[in-house]
Formats: structure tokens, sequence, C-alpha cells
């Protein structure tokens, strides 16, 4: 079966056309600009040797003509890769936010398509997008399935000790108020390529993998499932991120908005987009920027860089505790599969855990690798994410079986 995985944001869109016989990545594109002068489409035909990539600009003032865009530019006979649309036996979405509805992947239907819209509240960033390109392909392929795959969902298997906040408990049950965690779909890759790598089923492992990119999270995996994640009620909490404050005390935000005399948007804005080692650092939320002024001696630098690995560092060794134990460290995503200092800091110094890393395994990038040493309990793993591949592969599963994951 072929698949259609789309990934839509507000503005852009992410595809990817997947052959599941043998799990053969096609053709992907992005598309920017949906509503605002200038869309392009930015198409890529995977043909084994030279990629070979094309570009159009045209109007497209809603999702519906960059999906548009996006059939036409995969059935086009030079650059297409599908001959006709019938070739396309599912399409799998990306959705940020499920709530407490979905542990696993399903058809959407229209009960679906509801229960997502009243997760809007939870996500209003995100999942409007998410629908619009449901609905926009819904329109489109009227007779193609269409799969949902949640980031929340992978993580729905936590124990109310890790999701319940210790507010009043009255706001949990009027409205939602928990820890959902995000990046699910790439915690899932990732622990399931690493049950594979080390040869031992994922229900026998505990893992804690670490999806360390723009938005950063770490997430403890004990035989399959999710026992405790970084990111809560939003991805804002947790880990130190690229523009992201991470954990902070709450008593911070009142505290600004009165010395500053602003308001709570305003404060929410600060802690989204203008902290993390971008605050910190004055420079950059990229860590290669980092990594350039640390060099130079940026002494700001140097400190955004320690803070962010103090902060991995600290929930590896607490969900060490939470699990009694770990069989495998799991790096991924931008930082975590290319940044060789990043992973050096992280893990220096973690003897008594039985942590080695291998400084010369270790200087790798973007390939799937054991990176600890040879006399570490604990093996180290750089596994480089995919999750247009997990959702294609629980989009093909539930359109064969017929059957949900949940
Ligand atoms: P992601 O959100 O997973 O796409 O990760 C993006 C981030 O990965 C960028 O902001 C960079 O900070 C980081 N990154 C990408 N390549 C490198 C590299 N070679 N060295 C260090 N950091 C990198």
């Amino acid at each position: 079966m072929k698949v259609l995985v789309i990934n839509c944001g507000s503005s852009s869109l992410k595809y990817q056309v997947l052959d599941m016989d043998g799990e053969i990545l096609m053709a992907k594109g992005l598309v920017e600009r949906i509503g605002i002068d200038g869309s392009v489409i930015t198409h890529t035909k995977l043909t084994g040797g030279e990629d070979e990539k094309w570009k159009n600009e045209v109007p497209m003032p809603t999702h519906k003509e960059a999906i548009q865009q996006v059939l036409d530019a995969i059935i086009d006979p030079e650059h297409g890769v599908i001959t006709s649309m019938d070739e396309i036996g599912a399409v799998g979405h990306r959705v940020v936010h499920a709530g407490e509805k979905y542990a696993g992947s399903v058809l959407i239907t229209e009960d679906v398509i509801n229960a997502l819209e009243e997760c809007i509240d939870l996500a209003p960033l995100h999942n409007p997008p998410n629908i619009l390109g449901v609905k926009a392909c819904q329109d489109l392929m009227p007779n193609t399935p269409m799969v949902g795959v949640f980031d929340t969902a992978f993580h729905q298997s936590m124990p109310p000790e890790s999701y319940i906040y210790a507010i009043p408990y009255e706001f949990y049950e009027k409205y939602r108020i928990r820890r959902y965690g995000f990046h699910g779909t790439s915690h899932k890759y990732v622990s399931l390529r690493a049950a594979e790598m080390l040869g031992i089923p994922v229900t026998q492992l505990k893992l804690i993998t670490c999806h360390l990119g723009n938005g950063a999270s770490v997430t403890a995996i004990k035989n399959g499932k999710v026992v405790d994640t970084s990111m809560g009620f939003t991805p804002l909490e947790g880990l130190v991120m690229g523009t992201r404050s991470g954990d902070i005390d709450p008593a911070i935000l009142q505290f600004i908005e009165e010395k500053e005399g602003i308001t709570s948007e305003r404060v929410n804005q600060i802690l989204n987009k203008e902290s993390g080692v971008y605050g910190i650092s004055g420079i950059s939320s990229d860590f290669r920027d980092l990594g350039t002024a640390a060099e130079e001696g940026n002494e700001r630098a140097i400190l955004a860089l320690k803070i962010f690995a103090h902060k991995v560092r600290a929930y590896i060794g607490a969900y060490i505790a939470e699990m009694n134990g770990v069989d495998a460290i799991v790096f991924t995503a931008g930082v975590g599969e290319n940044d060789i200092g990043m992973r050096d800091i992280i893990c220096d110094n973690l003897d008594f855990l039985g942590i080695h890393l291998d400084l010369i395994k270790n200087r790798v990038r973007g390939k799937e690798t054991v990176i600890s040493a040879e006399d570490s309990k604990v093996k180290i793993l750089l596994i480089p994410t995919n999750e247009e591949l997990m959702i294609a592969r629980d989009t093909a599963y539930i359109v064969e079986n017929g059957v949900d994951m949940v």
C-alpha cells in the first residue's frame, strides 16, 4: 500500500509518499506561505540516485489549494511518483492533541473530528490547522481512508501519579488540566527501533528516550509503555528548549507581569518564544550558533549549553529512579542526532549509574548506531527519528486490518 503522510501547520504543510511494501520513501515536500503572498511548494522525488527537486510558486489561499498542489505534484507525469490517485491507499495525518480520548492512532470518522475539535482548547495553535488538513483531504479524496496519528497518544499509558498536577483536583475534573506529553510519535518510533537494535522485545526493556530538537522532551518507557514524560499540559514544560523556558517556578510569571507592567499573554509569549537557550545566551536558539559562540569563549553561550545539559541529566536521573534502572538511553532529533559535544556533556560523569559514552564512537551525526563504551552497563543509542514512517506504519496497519490502535 502507498500512504500519503500529511503534517499540516497553520501556514505550512509537510508531506511524504511512502510505499509500505518495503517502507520506501518515494517523494517528500513542503508547502510554505499558505494563505500568504508567495505560496510555494517544494517537491522532491526520490529516485534512489540523485533526488529531483522541483519548486512551484502558485497562489494557495487556503489549505485546500495547498493539498491540491501536493496531489498534483505527486501525480505529475514528470515530477510525480504515482500514475493515478487510486494508488494512494490511505492518508495518515499528524494531529497534535487528542486529549484523553485516544491512546493510539485511529481511522478518522465524524466522531473523531468532533473529538479533535473538542481538544482545540488544549492545543489552540496546532489542532485547528491539523483538522483543516484532514478536512481538505477528505474533500479532495472522498473515497480514501484517513488515519489520525496523535502526538499525545503514546503518553496516555502514564499512571496518574505522573500526569496529575498538585493543584486542586477539580481543575483536572473541570478542565482536564493534566500532563499530556508530546513528541509521542517520535518517542514511540525510537523506542521500537532501540528494541530492534538491542535484539530484546520492547516489552522487556527500560528505556529513556531523549528527543532533543528545537522542542525537546525526555520520556521514560518501561516494557513498551510510557511511565513519565517531561512535557506537560503544553509543550512548554520540562527541558530547556530552543526558545521555550521549560520548568520554572510558576510564581515568576506574576512577578514579571508586575515588574514589567505587561500582560499574562506577553509573559506567555516570552516563555515560549524568547526564553530557552536563546533567552539565556541572547544569541540564537540554534545549537550550532551556540557551539560556535561557546568555542569563541562567549560566557552566556557556554552557560546556555550547560543549563540545557544539566536539565537533561536531571530528567535522566529522575527517570532511572522512577523505573528502578534503565537498559538504554536514546538520543534523537536535531540536537540529539547531531550535537556531539552536547551528548558528551549530558553523558559525562555518570559512572555511578553505569553509563559510559565512548567518545570516539560518539563522533557521529545522524546515523543509527551504538555510542556507549563496551563496558557500559547502560547502552547509549543514537537513532534518527522518523515520525513520518511511524505515521505511515500506523496508517497502513489500521486500513489493512480494519482496527484502530487504541
Ligand atoms: P529539530 O527541531 O529536531 O529539527 O532540531 C533542530 C535543531 O537541531 C536546530 O535548531 C539546531 O539547534 C540543531 N542542530 C541541527 N544540526 C545540528 C548540528 N550539526 N549540531 C548541533 N545542533 C544541530
